[in-house]
């Protein structure tokens, strides 16, 4: 027996004794001796839950860059071959990452896939709560009738951040400790983030909480701190409508009565329009807010927890024309 034959022998049998001590069994060798498992992720924001949760024990791959909009994505190639290796898949839901399915469907996946809408209170959760009524069986209506950006109320984020990890362990056993340590830290500082936002918000006078934007994305925050969304440049939850001159006139009389000083574009959206009635209804564009997605690293917006943050500050700032600044 030559040194090298000794050396490969005793490199198998460490392995047998790895993937023993691992519980492996599934045939996925390499993937168990390490740890490791792949994980695909649509959105940017839901690229850094997984990120959060994973730690250094799951490789993260995501689908959607910065600033792009995930209501007119193409899929392509590279996302298949991804989805192809990934143990997991997690979808935002609601029609924003429909794309999915046929990049699922190319890749003849087997990965669990989860789709975080169905972890969270949606909005029209709440709605039938407040009118009395009850759910029926615990499914969700027509998905387009359920606004899709969930992730806008840190509460729900928290509920996608707990689904997120219970499916890594349960694609990942060995994990649980470690998935369960990095979810209840990054759980944490999802509360303190709330926490502040509520506060910042409630020293802006309510009178003052009126809202216009570009595109209806920020319903989920403006329900949970309070804010009056009084018009719509795109008047729907797509990116993808237009806005009639009827609409546009209307919205501007709207932003005039109300008083409405600022008006709030989002990142990924031609501005254009929005210019145009801010100039008409004599009020100033206020900076982007971090909508669809998040901002590209290196800003304010390149994690979640900033792009609330940086959104939080820029609305404050514009709805007390900068006599309220918040900590945050
Ligand atoms: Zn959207």
């Amino acid at each position: 027996m030559t040194a090298r034959q000794i050396i490969s022998g005793f490199a198998t049998g460490l392995a047998a004794v790895v993937l023993a001590a691992c519980g492996a069994g599934d045939g996925n060798a390499e993937r168990a001796a390490t740890g490791d498992i792949a994980v695909v992720a649509t959105t940017t924001q839901l690229g850094d839950f997984a990120r959060q949760v994973a730690g250094d024990r799951a490789a993260v791959r995501q689908i959607l860059a910065a600033n792009s909009d995930p209501h007119d994505y193409e899929p392509r190639p590279s996302d298949v071959k991804a989805v192809t290796g990934a143990a997991v898949v997690l979808r935002s839901g609601g029609g924003l990452d429909d794309w999915l399915d046929g990049v699922l469907r190319n890749a003849g996946s087997q990965a669990q896939s989860v789709t975080l809408l169905d972890a969270v209170r949606t909005r029209e959760d709440e709605g039938q709560e407040g009118d009395g009524g009850s759910r029926d069986g615990g499914g969700h209506e027509d998905a387009s009738d359920i606004d899709p950006h969930w992730w806008q109320d840190p509460r729900n984020a928290m509920s996608a951040v707990r689904e997120i990890r219970d499916a890594l362990v349960s694609a990942d056993p060995g994990g649980r400790d470690a998935y369960a340590a990095t979810a209840e830290r990054y759980l944490a500082r999802l509360g303190d983030l709330d926490r502040a936002i509520a506060a910042c918000m409630a020293g802006v006078p309510e009178s003052k909480r009126k809202l216009v934007t570009d595109h209806d994305a920020l319903g989920y925050y403006t329900d949970r701190y309070d804010i009056d969304v009084i018009g719509t440049v795109i008047p729907a939850r797509s990116t993808q409508a237009q806005a009639s001159a009827g609409e546009v006139a209307r919205l501007v009389r709207t932003i005039r009565a109300a008083g409405v000083t600022t008006i709030f574009p989002q990142g990924s959206g031609n501005q254009k329009l929005t210019r145009a009635i801010a100039r008409d209804a004599g009020a100033k564009v206020g900076p982007a807010l971090y909508a669809d997605s998040l901002g590209a690293p290196g800003t304010d917006g390149a994690t979640y927890i900033g792009s609330m943050k940086a959104n939080t500050r820029a609305l404050v700032n514009g709805f007390t024309g900068g006599r309220h600044a918040c900590r945050l």
